[in-house]
């Protein structure tokens, strides 16, 4: 009987009902920020107390441990969240690709349902944000300082500008956000905002006022940093035929890549961030790389302040209004960063750092405080979870699955996935990363570097990586060779081809990438003569191109 009247009310009251009913959905994403570089998380850096603020959404709500990207770079993660499918579904593999009106689903969804959609901060899909009722996001990867925004107006999309002269990007993106509070809020509905930072995406530059922040700290090393290449890590994909390509994979903080490293990028970048009277010449290797680690790690870390700062205005407005506990806030990264671990910059690794996004949640109605979650759950999760929120069925065309029944029992359902789908496409690209798929389980990683472009060439030495999570959580020891877990790497390879099947990724967009793909997948003796040859073929193409331009200068 009660059921009844209250459907009653609800059909008669219409929108109002849903409105009180429905909570609001907040959807914090910054670029690039890692669980490292958060103090919940507890790494080496949470005695530094880089985000007190972002670490209340876990105090007060849930914490997961095995949140992971299926391709940890920023434009197809991205692409991911917004359809709820993977990168070889949505058809945005790397930096090139962007998402329509039209297939911008859970902004399209949120708002058939009813839901009052707004995208402010850095965007990346390079289409107009078309199915959100508003937006105001960066062009491309925007500028830190001073930054202009695309809004929707008279000119057709990309051409209506606003400009914030005298701002930094984070100060100008929660400015915004506030505005379309004050302004913008349509009060009868329930909102569904997607606030996204750029921060701290590289090359690390913040609001002049955290320029002293940190600057006097020893910021602590990561162990592999100080030894990054102990004879158990990687494969010969990651350090080539008798390691000769240990340079050449990764771009790194110390001098080991010739190519691109922060020893040499950041004292040009960052002059103020080094020793007055620095002189690489005097210095050791390991001198000039911790040199560089504190550099870089000062510069993200004040972007990091940024972010937390700005987040704490937003949270302080919304308390204020009565909005803090009626709305599921989410706080993410687009992936992870490696912060030095094994030397290496950037993301798109499957290493941890990498592939891990932080993701906690706070909704206090029906999320415990204090809970840490070791469920494992992707991005392509996150559009059927946010809709389950929102009272919608996750649509049949998306790939992932609701986890909101873990978020608020800590249960995973019978069925729930002890396992995650990971591809790098860009192979080689920038930061000198091979194409590589795997599976992650709870308890262990199974990494495959095919080491081949869309076309099947500029081949890297092809490999197999297996680590074991629970006991290596640095990922210290590849025991892809070791006859102990034979058994597992066996079974892991079935449950990789299975996953690839389910999820749809089956090499038909790129058929001679797929070719290499299949060609060394079985890793025999054979298999393992030809990643030689293709070692010792890649270090001449590599240093033929590192030399070229001294040669062209000496003539
Ligand atoms: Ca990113």
């Amino acid at each position: 009987m009660k059921k009844l009247i209250i459907i009653v009310i609800a059909a008669f009251t219409g929108q109002i009902i849903w409105a009180t009913e429905r909570p609001n959905i907040l959807y914090i994403m910054s670029d690039d920020h890692t669980s490292q570089a958060i103090g919940a998380y507890g790494s080496r850096l949470a005695k530094l107390n880089p985000t007190p603020t972002i670490d209340r959404l876990a105090k007060e709500g849930i914490l997961f441990e095995n949140a992971f990207c299926s391709n940890a770079i920023c434009a197809p993660s991205r692409a991911t969240i917004l359809t709820g499918q993977y990168a070889h579904t949505c058809g945005v593999h790397d930096l090139r690709g962007g998402i329509e009106g039209g297939r911008q689903h859970l902004a399209r969804e949120m708002k058939k349902a009813g839901y009052q959609t707004a995208m402010i901060g850095k965007w990346h899909l390079k289409k107009e944000p078309a199915d959100f009722d508003f937006y105001s996001v960066l062009p491309g990867q925007g500028k830190f300082h001073d930054p202009e925004f695309r809004i929707r107006g008279d000119k057709p999309w990309p051409k209506n500008l606003i400009k914030f002269p005298g701002k930094h990007s984070s100060d100008a993106i929660t400015d915004q956000t506030l505005k379309w509070f004050k302004e913008k809020r349509d009060d009868s509905k329930p909102f569904f905002l997607m606030h996204h930072y750029k921060a701290p995406h590289d090359y690390f530059e913040h609001a002049h006022r955290y320029n002293d922040y940190l600057s006097d700290v020893d910021i602590p090393q990561p162990k592999n940093l100080i030894e990054s290449h102990p004879a158990s890590f990687g494969s010969i994909a990651t350090r080539g035929y008798q390691d000769e390509l240990i340079p050449h994979i990764g771009t790194s903080i110390g001098n080991r890549n010739p190519r691109r490293s922060y020893a040499v990028d950041l004292p040009k970048r960052f002059p103020q961030d080094f020793p007055q009277d620095y002189d690489p010449s005097k210095l050791t290797d390991k001198q000039i790389q911790k040199l560089a680690y504190n550099a870089y790690l000062r510069k993200y870390l004040r972007c990091v302040k940024g972010v937390d700062d700005n987040l704490k205005r937003l949270f302080n407005y919304l308390e204020e209004t009565g909005q803090m506990d009626n709305t599921v806030i989410i706080y993410t990264g687009d992936q992870g960063f490696m912060l030095g671990e094994h030397d290496y910059q950037d993301k798109r690794w499957m290493y941890e750092e990498a592939m891990r996004m932080p993701l906690l949640i706070r909704y206090p109605k029906t999320i415990k405080a204090g809970q840490r979650e070791d469920a494992i759950v992707g991005n392509v999760d996150f559009a059927p979870t946010m809709l389950e929120f929102a009272g919608i069925k996750t649509p049949a065309y998306m790939q992932g699955r609701s986890f909101k029944s873990i978020c608020e029992t800590g249960i995973e359902p019978d069925n729930w996935p002890n396992e995650a789908y990971y591809r790098y496409w860009m192979h080689m690209a920038h930061h000198d990363n091979p194409g590589h798929v795997g599976i992650r389980t709870k308890e262990y990683k199974l990494i495959y570097f095919y080491g081949a472009d869309y076309k099947g060439g500029n081949q890297t030495p092809p490999a197999w990586e297996l680590y074991d999570m629970k006991k290596d959580p640095l990922e210290s020891a590849n025991l892809y060779d070791n006859p102990k877990y034979a058994k597992t790497v066996a079974n892991l390879k079935q449950r990789l081809v299975s996953l690839r099947k389910r999820i749809g990724d089956d090499g038909r967009d790129f058929p001679e990438t797929e070719k290499v793909v299949q060609e060394f997948w079985n890793y025999d003796a054979a298999d393992r003569e030809k990643a030689r040859k293709i070692s010792n073929e890649f270090l001449k193409r590599r240093l033929q191109t590192l030399n070229a331009p001294s040669k062209r200068k000496k003539k």
